[in-house]
């Protein structure tokens, strides 16, 4: 049965890096992937950047009103390499989502559907906490529904496990915010353990 991955970490924990060696992985097996991501992102919404600077065009983005099963099935159906096979449209082996935290938790409902009832294995890669340490809706969903949970890791400052992402604006951290940031501001994040971020922010936490 194919499943619904969640692999999530802080930033800068490798997540691009590893979704674009897994669909490196399936292709090398003569396998067809799917990329796809959702139109909320700053880095450019139409390809896969990774820190190692390998760069990939993404096959799907979606919008946040979209119907992300619906949307995988028509990207499915129209394979641009198919005159390779006669003419036989390729069937999908895996659809790789990279920044999932922006996913509405519908659109996260149908990465469990095209896994249970299409058949076809998501790994969906992303953040589970903003800098304010809580959730974003998409991987509150994911957390909550995928079949297998992976941490990636990345390292604070400290040599602790990072896993928060403190924002800063012009180099001062700020613990107050929207959850996206603003165009315009010059923001930076750093990925902090529980205790680098306490002491940054004075003990203060969001739930506070
Ligand atoms: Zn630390």
């Amino acid at each position: 049965m194919a499943k619904l991955y969640f692999r999530y970490g802080a930033m800068n924990s490798g997540k691009s890096t590893g979704l674009l060696q897994a669909a490196y992985n399936y292709e090398e097996r003569g396998q067809r992937v799917l990329l796809a991501k959702p139109a909320v992102d700053t880095k450019g919404d139409h390809e896969i950047v990774s820190r190692l600077g390998v760069t990939r065009a993404v096959d799907v983005v979606f919008a946040p009103a979209d119907d992300v099963r619906a949307a995988v099935s028509a990207a499915g159906s129209a394979d641009p390499e198919s005159g390779r096979l006669d003419g036989m449209v390729r069937p999908v082996s895996c659809v790789l989502v990279d920044e999932a935290q922006f996913l509405t938790p519908k659109q996260v409902d149908d990465l469990l559907r095209i896994a249970v009832l299409d058949g076809i294995p998501v790994l969906a890669y992303g953040i589970r906490t903003d800098f304010r340490t809580e959730a974003f809706p998409g991987s509150a969903r994911l957390l909550e529904i995928a079949h297998s949970l992976e941490e990636l890791k990345t390292i604070c400052r400290c040599g602790r496990k990072a896993v928060f992402n403190a924002r800063l604006i012009d180099g001062r951290f700020v613990f107050d915010g929207s959850q996206v940031a603003i165009d315009g501001e010059d923001v930076t994040y750093e990925s902090l353990c529980a205790n680098c971020y306490l002491t940054e922010s004075g003990g203060h936490l969001d739930g506070d």
